[in-house]
């Protein structure tokens, strides 16, 4: 083990190996501690979305997930009798990301990928079974105690920044000594996840929400034969001994038998919806679970922590490695927060609606739509206000992934610059030169056409995919160009 690293992430869940691989394909030393000696193995995330799938995109990993995944065609609200209350659908079509909107997948699956990505690094060093004991913060470092655990001694290492990826009970976030924001939600329910041992199609491929006040229940058709379903527990539920094989089969009695599948894994979850109020103090950042945790309708929990992980690492290469001001590390609290929140409160409506008694009124009362019908879309909201806000209504929202010439996805181009999108003649002398890929209008015709769709001449892509800022003229574009330069620290402005 290094003395000193530039960053130690601690926890080596998908919001650490993804943050890991970001950082190592940046250049920086960083370090990983687990205290686990391996992949958690209980049934937790089976989706992921398009954004997500941008992410592992720019982690170089989509070749080996795509073999692993399965493309879910939407979620269907039914009532205790089965009845359709409202229906989700996920178009086929690939989305303005350039990726399917939903993906069901295996958690353990996506982290031996993510993990196995992170080998060819070699800047990029990880310990499993090495719990940390204390984070002590000093002006210029940080200084880690970690215990190995089957060595049984005691490490200890520096960094620059700690970053806290170790989930609900997160260590670094009772350093930061934040208590978490709970917006109330708080159930129990047993998950299980089954693999089918005859075929079974009439159970579907489309997620069900079973929305009956006496038992609501999801099930989500996974890839494979696996299957999963998430069971509402009632107070007399506790009585009941849920790790016994025989209780879980007589939960499951209305839809599968033993006679169908074997039991794989089942666990008892306590789920909740809280929001750390502080992401960061000093040298110390939170992510992923450690940062928020949301009830799993809307399966947008990891999704959180790979956004997080997406946007706070190029702001750590920006400043470790280019000087950038650290005031561009406020900004992923100010950015993150607001967005992760709205995942926090949609997933708590869809909890209520699917726990409450008079659902079909719960569902038209919740997701009213402008012609009258009840319909659930996906949110897409923009970040909390943060850099390169300048009231135009582009900043901070995604920008489209661009299929370009010769099939070439707009994000394999970039890697993990940043982008800009133009017409390259209107990159005059008098115009700063922008340090990042240029996607020309002048020979990509979906670029020219998403310039006339927000009516701008120049979009300005950050290496997290979301939009810096547009210009709707050149004044415009000589200050979106500085403002970015000054963002990140680069001084050659002409
Ligand atoms: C039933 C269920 C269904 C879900 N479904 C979805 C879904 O469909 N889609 C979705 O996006 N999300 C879903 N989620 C949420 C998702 O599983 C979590 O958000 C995600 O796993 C969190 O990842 P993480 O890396 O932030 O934390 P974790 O995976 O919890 O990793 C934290 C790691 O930190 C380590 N650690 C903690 N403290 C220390 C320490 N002091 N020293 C060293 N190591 C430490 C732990 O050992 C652990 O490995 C679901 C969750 C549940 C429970």
């Amino acid at each position: 083990m290094q003395s000193n690293y530039d960053v130690a992430i601690i926890g080596y869940g998908p919001t650490g190996a993804t943050l890991a691989n970001l950082l190592g394909q940046y250049g920086l030393s960083v370090v990983v501690f687990d205290r686990e000696a391996d992949i958690y193995k209980l049934p937790r995330a089976v989706h992921f979305d398009d954004e997500v799938m941008r992410i592992f995109q720019s982690a170089g990993i989509t070749e080996q997930l795509l073999k692993t995944v399965r493309i879910n065609p939407g979620m269907r609200f039914v009532d205790s009798s089965g009845n359709l209350l409202m229906d989700w659908p996920r178009p086929p079509e690939m989305s303005s990301q350039g990726w399917n909107t939903s993906y069901r997948f295996h958690q353990p699956d996506l982290e031996t990928i993510l993990r196995k990505s992170i080998f060819s690094l070699p800047n990029v060093d990880t310990y499993c079974s090495h719990s940390v004991l204390s984070v002590s913060t000093h002006s210029d470092h940080a200084t880690l105690q970690v215990e190995d655990i089957i060595g049984e001694q005691l490490v200890s290492t520096n960094a620059d920044f700690v970053i806290g990826c170790d989930g609900a009970r997160s260590t670094v976030r009772a350093l930061i000594d934040d208590p978490m924001q709970d917006f109330g939600f708080r159930e129990k329910w047993l998950v299980v996840d089954v693999i089918l041992t005859r075929p079974r199609p009439d159970l579907g491929d489309h997620s069900i929400q079973h929305c009956d006040a006496e038992r609501s229940a999801t099930y989500v058709r996974g890839p494979g034969d696996r299957r999963r379903w998430e069971i509402a527990l009632k107070e007399w539920d506790m009585a009941l001994d849920l790790s016994d094989a025989g209780t879980i089969w007589q939960l499951l009695s209305a839809w599968i038998s033993p006679d169908d599948a074997e039991l794989e894994r089942n666990a008892v979850y306590e789920f909740r919806s809280r929001v750390a109020k502080t992401w960061s103090s000093g040298r110390l950042f939170l992510a992923g679970d450690a940062a928020h945790q949301m009830p799993p309708f809307m399966g947008q929990g990891m999704c959180a922590g790979i956004r997080d992980a997406a946007n706070l690492a190029w702001k750590l290469a920006a400043c470790i490695k280019h000087g950038a001001d650290p005031q561009l590390l406020e900004s992923y609290a100010s950015e993150r927060r607001p967005h992760a929140e709205q995942y926090v409160q949609m997933s708590m409506r869809l909890g209520g609606l699917i726990n409450a008694s008079k659902t079909q009124e719960a569902l038209a009362a919740a997701f009213p739509q402008d012609d009258g019908t009840t319909r659930l879309e996906s949110i897409a909201p923009p970040l909390g206000p943060g850099i390169g806000f300048d009231g135009d209504e582009h900043s901070g929202r995604l920008s489209k992934q661009l299929l370009l010439s010769r099939d070439t996805k707009m994000d394999d181009l970039l890697g993990l610059s940043p982008g800009l999108i133009i017409d390259s003649s209107e990159l005059t002398p008098d115009i700063p030169s922008f340090d990042g890929t240029i996607i020309d209008a002048n020979t990509e015709s979906s670029a020219r056409q998403y310039l006339a769709e927000l009516n701008v001449i120049a979009v300005l892509v950050r290496p997290d995919r979301y939009i810096f800022s547009v210009a709707a003229n050149s004044i415009e574009l000589a200050d979106l160009i500085t403002r970015w330069n000054k963002t990140v620290s680069i001084t050659n402005n002409t």
